[in-house]
């Protein structure tokens, strides 16, 4: 699998159809494995239904759609900043990041910045947790690294510095390259407690 984590955008018209969503109005959004990465869909829920489709979506959701909306008040400046350095790190797309990627969503979701859509589990027993921007509707597709609960406050630690910036994206690279010795097993050699 050569892309671990995908950032798309909502469209703004009709993924069949192409006419303009409408704001507030029910949408369905779907994910579409490609070679080249996951496809997004968006659409009136109607034209989902009679839209001839010879595939199987990775992943579908029904949402809301929201027009774009002008740049908000500044106040929540921490949350934004956590945003940017999720899109930013998903850009990166440094497979050393994968846990700082992870924990970084699951605390965007706890303050209600991302909302949780799907799960999957690949052939591979690896697991990707699709999850949108609720105000933007970006969707991130991120590879759930099965964290184990003793490791989770180091990880929460790394995000924190990030965001304050004491320690660059590139010194906490190293030290998870360095906390991960072992290259990437794909098969799980013990149990491991998922932290969430
Ligand atoms: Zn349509």
């Amino acid at each position: 699998m050569s892309q671990e984590w995908n950032i798309r955008s909502r469209g703004h018209v009709c993924s069949f159809c192409e006419k303009p969503l409408v704001d507030k109005a029910p949408l369905i959004s779907a994910l579409k494995e490609t070679p080249g990465g996951y496809e997004r869909f968006d659409c009136h829920p109607e034209c989902w239904k009679t839209a001839e489709r010879d595939w199987k979506p990775f992943s579908q959701w029904d949402g809301v759609y929201f027009a774009p909306v002008k740049e908000e008040k500044k106040e929540a400046l921490k949350k934004e900043d956590a945003g940017e350095l999720l899109r930013k790190l998903m850009t990166l797309d440094d497979p050393a990041m994968k846990n700082v990627v992870y924990v970084l969503a699951v605390m965007l979701e706890r303050s209600k910045i991302l909302v949780e859509r799907d799960a999957k589990e690949l052939e591979d027993g690896t697991i990707r947790r699709v999850y949108e921007d609720r105000k933007q509707g970006d969707t991130f597709v991120i590879l759930d690294p099965r964290l184990r609960l003793e490791n989770l406050g180091e990880v929460q630690q790394q995000v924190v510095a990030l965001l304050s910036g004491t320690k660059t994206l590139g010194e906490v690279a190293q030290e998870e390259e360095a906390a991960e010795p072992a290259a990437e097993a794909p098969a799980d050699e013990e149990p491991q407690s998922e932290a969430k």
